[in-house]
């Protein structure tokens, strides 16, 4: 996370836990939105040998995840890069904020937002995008390397200029939903300087829910094409609803929908979006392309069980939570630094629009330090779909723990994952399970035996 994306961090605080993808994204995403799209690249030549060593694996009953060498190389070095990327951009990213509060732009934006007009959301629809697209700019290198990155792994396919197309509309759509959610919370702050983090926090929860619930009509089109499931594939929504019926669960086929990743990427996935009406099952079409239909109904049964175990609602509330905590902490930490160097920075106090700039500095360091802890969860949601998946298919796919565990190597084939991940940065930076651990809890995992009990499909 990179500092100067606070905004956007911001949001995908709350979005990005409340968007249960079936796998996660190395390079972190170019967008603080928590989609993997932007910011993956991909292929050219490498997915024929992909294609082979599946076929390899579908002969062959599968004990562990394990690459060729020459990939398991690549897959390391595509990782480290990303690590690379992501700490050494976190620093990158508070030189920048740093740089920009010491060449007091901030204070000289809000000035000329004020002689520009005297309406107070006037002056947001000024100030937010003169310093949105400032740090935006800085920070263009590192959205640029992760995309190179991601090329040069094969892992997008997105040319050069889409991609800068689609980088650019992210930063206009942040810097749209940061004018309002900034002109609110400063409207907040000059009637409470003391309690706006709590009264700032009542009011951008309903800006934030409404937000998730309208991402998958509104924000998700803007980047990628969306065609009904039934329409493109009717074999496969038949194959699903054997699945859905296994599990007792009514998902109608308008609530399953393939997504036309194939034009900016290789990496395979699937994710659940939005909540109640605006709920759905999506699975990109590259994954249909690379994986059988039984393996594609474990993919399935995996974000059923998002679906069913309600994990966007959950989601939701615990990054409301969390942002509650966040908005605390960064009360205190800004009264604390403009009282130190507010006057170096040219700002007044907590009231002065100004203090944006500080308020993301830390708002980018929190997020960083919390990383770990809502990674955590991550992972916890995201084995219990796993467990779901597994239990949804057994008995309706032939040997569905074989099956599951195939469709983990394809998918980490795919993705280019490092089977020996270091312990640290899974704990850091890993929002889902390591695929060597998701395939041995795929082969392992047996409540059929006699006193034992699948968790939650009977
Ligand atoms: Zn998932």
């Amino acid at each position: 996370m990179k500092v100067g994306k606070a905004a956007a961090a911001f949001l995908s605080c709350f979005l990005g836990v409340s968007l249960c993808m079936w796998a996660g994204s190395q390079v972190p995403p170019a967008s603080g939105a928590a989609r993997s799209g932007a910011g993956q690249a991909p292929p050219a030549a490498p997915s024929a040998s992909r294609g082979g060593s599946h076929d390899a694996a579908a002969g062959q009953a599968i004990t562990a995840y394990t690459l060729p060498p020459a990939e398991e190389r690549q897959a390391v070095e595509y990782e480290r890069a990303g690590d690379w990327l992501y700490f050494g951009g976190f620093a990158y990213g508070l030189a920048i904020l740093l740089l920009v509060l010491a060449w007091r732009l901030p204070p000289r934006y809000r000035d000329w937002a004020e002689r520009t007009t005297r309406c107070r959301l006037g002056q947001a629809a000024v100030f937010v995008p003169l310093l949105f697209f400032t740090l935006a700019a800085l920070d263009w290198p590192l959205d640029a390397a992760g995309h190179w990155i991601g090329l040069h792994f094969h892992q997008s396919v997105e040319a050069w200029s889409p991609w800068l197309w689609d980088w650019a509309k992210e930063q206009m759509v942040t810097s749209a939903v940061a004018i309002v959610l900034v002109w609110i919370l400063y409207s907040i702050v000059r009637r409470s300087a003391r309690r706006w983090w709590l009264y700032f926090w009542l009011a951008a929860l309903p800006v934030l829910f409404f937000l998730v619930f309208i991402s998958p009509y509104v924000l998700e089109p803007m980047f990628y094409r969306f065609h009904p499931l039934a329409q493109r594939d009717p074999a496969l929504v038949a194959e699903l609803e054997k699945v859905c019926a296994h599990a007792g669960v009514e998902i109608p086929p308008s609530r399953m929908v393939l997504m036309q990743a194939s034009q900016k990427t290789n990496s395979l996935n699937a994710y659940v979006t939005g909540f109640g009406a605006s709920k759905r099952v999506v699975v990109w079409d590259t994954t249909v392309a690379r994986m059988t239909s039984p393996e594609i109904a474990f993919v399935f049964g995996h974000e059923m069980g998002h679906y069913v175990l309600h994990h966007v609602v959950w989601g939701m509330l615990i990054g409301a939570a969390a942002l509650l905590g966040l908005l605390w902490l960064c009360s205190g930490a800004l009264r604390w630094s403009l009282r130190r160097w507010g006057a170096r920075w040219a700002i007044r106090d907590a009231n002065d629009g100004a203090s944006l700039g500080v308020l993301w500095l830390w708002i980018s360091i929190f997020l960083f330090l919390g990383s770990p802890l809502s990674n955590a969860v991550s992972r916890h949601f995201e084995h219990e779909a796993d467990r779901y998946g597994l239990e949804v298919t057994h008995g309706i796919v032939p040997d569905s723990a074989q099956n599951a565990a195939r469709a983990f190597q394809v998918l980490g084939e795919d993705d280019l994952s490092n089977p020996h991940p270091s312990p640290f940065i899974v704990f850091w930076l890993y929002s889902h399970p390591p695929i060597s651990a998701r395939v041995q809890f795929a082969l392992h995992y047996d409540p059929w035996g006699p006193g034992r009990h699948p968790r939650y499909v009977r």
